[in-house]
């Protein structure tokens, strides 16, 4: 007879809910820290160096001081990973109501801004919760027992935009697309350069946008494509934003990009459908790992593309 999985209890997801979004709010992710280092180093035009120290400086502060690092918290929102093992005490109701909790405590505790509003009336309930706010997504993985609450605190949200190319369009299509994004947005300031692109290709225009979303928020500065033509692609691409010169916050430099993440997924024969979502420099991110056996494990690789996310066949 097999042997069911303790339920893990509410009370723990609540913790590790609470604590990524805290988490989030107030470190960067190591390889945010890298990367701004690294951008202020090799930069060649003195006033995008001045700015881009001050990134570090002010993330370097953000964490000593335990404090958000922009005045603009952006949008709280989730990606939850289940193990196919795992049982949740009071299923997913409760936890989405636990993790709608955890969003409006932190909000409360940490001062996070309240940016959440009604589109039509401008209301602010002042928690960041309301009609589809926070925003939760799913994915599920094989055999683990636990659940990985992954908290995005996300800004540069000017920075997305969608375009259906045709086939023969192809990587020049992509390309003028991903410049007349950066033109609109990065030299305009509204994204807040140097930025975190997430490219999404084929699918349909929904499964492209999300992609392209989580290509920017759920992938580490460096990480590489494991399919050898989309991980070029990133290098170009990247390599190509950059030699816009936009630079950081629109100031003319030599990153306006810390890296291009892709994802594909398999498209309608006719299409091309392309969508760019730009992650801001305010790199906002924790994971709770929450086991059945009462612990939590934070760390802030998401560890979202898995090779089951990306499966091709029925296995
Ligand atoms: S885009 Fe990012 S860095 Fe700019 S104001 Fe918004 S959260 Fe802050």
């Amino acid at each position: 007879m097999a042997v069911r999985t303790a339920a893990i209890p509410q009370e723990l997801i609540y913790r590790a809910a609470y604590e990524a979004n805290r988490l989030a709010a107030t470190t960067v992710p190591r390889d945010g820290l890298v990367a701004f280092q690294r951008a202020a180093q090799r930069e060649s035009k003195p006033l995008a160096r001045f700015v881009l120290r001050k990134i570090v400086d002010n993330a370097n502060l953000a964490v000593a001081e335990n404090r958000p690092m922009c005045a603009d918290t952006g949008l709280p929102r989730y990606y939850v990973k289940v193990g196919n093992e795992a049982a949740i005490e009071g299923g997913f109701v409760a936890l989405e109501r636990t993790l709608r909790q955890a969003v409006a405590d932190l909000t409360h505790d940490i001062q996070l801004r309240a940016n959440r509003v009604h589109p039509l009336t401008r209301h602010n309930p002042g928690n960041n919760v309301g009609i589809f706010a926070p925003n939760v997504d799913y994915s599920f993985e094989p055999d683990g027992d636990w659940i990985d609450i992954i908290v995005v605190h996300k800004g540069g949200l000017f920075g997305t935009d969608y375009r259906m190319l045709f086939p023969a369009d192809g990587v020049t299509g992509i390309k003028r697309f991903l410049l007349d994004n950066l033109a609109e947005f990065a030299r305009r300031g509204l994204s807040c350069p140097p930025v975190i692109i997430g490219v999404g290709l084929g699918g349909t225009k929904d499964q492209c946008v999300r992609l392209s979303k989580e290509a920017a928020c759920l992938r580490s500065i460096g990480d590489r494509h494991p399919d050898p033509l989309v991980a070029d692609l990133e290098v170009e691409l990247n390599d190509l934003a950059n030699r816009t010169g936009f630079g950081v916050m629109g100031v003319g430099g030599d990153t306006t990009s810390y890296d291009v993440h892709i994802e594909i997924a398999y498209a309608h024969t006719g299409g091309l459908p392309t969508a760019v979502s730009q992650l801001c420099h305010a790199y906002r991110r924790a994971v709770g790992r929450v086991h059945p056996d009462g612990r939590v494990e934070y760390r802030d690789d998401p560890q979202w593309f898995t090779p089951y996310y990306r499966r091709v066949g029925i296995e």
